[in-house]
């Protein structure tokens, strides 16, 4: 495998929730606990769980857009965590993000080549007479047409704006882009597109992805690698194929048999999710799965799973991973 372009060390995003009278936090909301991972050169690694698991933050975290409470980023190696808004400048054309909403991320008064040209001005090998040259040149990369270039956002239909947004991605040359659940509001048929799109605009680019979705369906078509978020931490990392077919997780299995299935019947021998995700305030103690995994012991109540590797930049947290591997309780038959 290649180099790692992101290195996450120990990172912890934190934000302050009750205050004492002096101001000070009395307690913190965990989006993000302890988390250490590596995004490989090329790679789309998947980032998957429930809505409130944290993992927005933690794409908002690897970008510094989101606070880091304490813990180590690196961009090829370069610590970024504690640098400075002068000091990530040259940092910041070269990772960019892709939101849910492009609606709301696409400013209504400006016409396209305003926002493209916006972002252009952070692309130095980018010279100012050939912004609407290059404007054009990206609208084509993302199937829009020249003649979009003076239109507004609100002409648009959502597919097209998506593709905007990327285009505005691409604008600054980047190595590194975030999909925070970048396909989810639109249609089945334009999501797919959008995918295809993303695909392809990797494999000419070399570009690296970190696709954030609560549809672990969807990681499969996009992701070569899939990390599971449980109430801010990583339970799970895996290849997408060897997640789906023998997840090593319980909370996997769970996201897994929540995947919608043609046949009624195969559904309804499928063990439920059970319970509420926790409150990132106050996960519960030990392993925060335990409340609501079938397979939880005393052990799980008390004590926090440590990091299991289990292959290639694949790891597991879970206190039972090798007797319910071994018994092959997560795979199906
Ligand atoms: Fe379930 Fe225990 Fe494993 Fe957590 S550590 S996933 S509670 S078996």
């Amino acid at each position: 495998m290649k180099p790692p372009l992101i290195e996450l060390e120990k990172v912890n995003t934190w934000f302050p929730g009750s205050k004492t009278i002096l101001g000070k936090p009395r307690s913190w909301i965990k989006a993000v606990s302890d988390v250490s991972l590596n995004i490989i050169a090329g790679e789309c690694l998947g980032l998957v769980g429930e809505s409130g698991c944290g993992k927005s933050t933690l794409g908002r975290t690897v970008l510094r857009i989101a606070p880091l409470h304490s813990g180590e980023i690196r961009f090829l190696g370069d610590p970024i965590g504690t640098l400075s808004s002068k000091e990530l400048k040259p940092y910041r054309s070269k990772m960019q993000m892709v939101f849910q909403d492009p609606k709301a991320s696409l400013n209504p008064k400006m016409t396209i080549f305003d926002i493209l040209k916006e972002a252009l001005v952070l692309n130095t090998r980018v010279e100012k007479h050939a912004y609407l040259e290059q404007a054009v040149e990206l609208l084509h990369l993302v199937d829009l047409r020249s003649e979009h270039i003076y239109r507004y956002p609100h002409e648009f239909s959502g597919g097209q704006q998506q593709r905007i947004c990327i285009a505005r991605a691409l604008a600054t040359d980047p190595r590194f882009i975030v999909f925070d659940e970048a396909t989810s509001a639109l249609d089945v048929s334009v999501q797919a597109q959008v995918i295809n799109l993303m695909k392809n605009l990797q494999n000419t680019f070399n570009l690296t992805y970190l696709f954030i979705s609560h549809d672990l369906s969807i990681m499969e078509h996009v992701c070569s690698r899939v990390a599971v978020m449980y109430a801010g931490q990583i339970v799970e990392i895996q290849d997408s194929r060897a997640l789906f077919d023998t997840p090593r997780h319980p909370y996997t299995k769970s996201l897994k048999n929540a995947v919608p299935v043609a046949d009624p019947e195969e559904s309804n021998t499928l063990e439920v999710l059970k319970g509420e995700v926790p409150k990132l305030s106050d996960p519960p103690s030990g392993c925060h799965f335990h409340p609501r995994c079938n397979y939880a012991q005393d052990i799980c109540k008390e004590k926090s799973p440590l990091k299991s590797e289990t292959g290639d930049h694949s790891w597991v947290r879970c206190h039972f991973h090798e007797t319910l591997w071994a018994q092959g309780t997560l795979i199906d038959n």
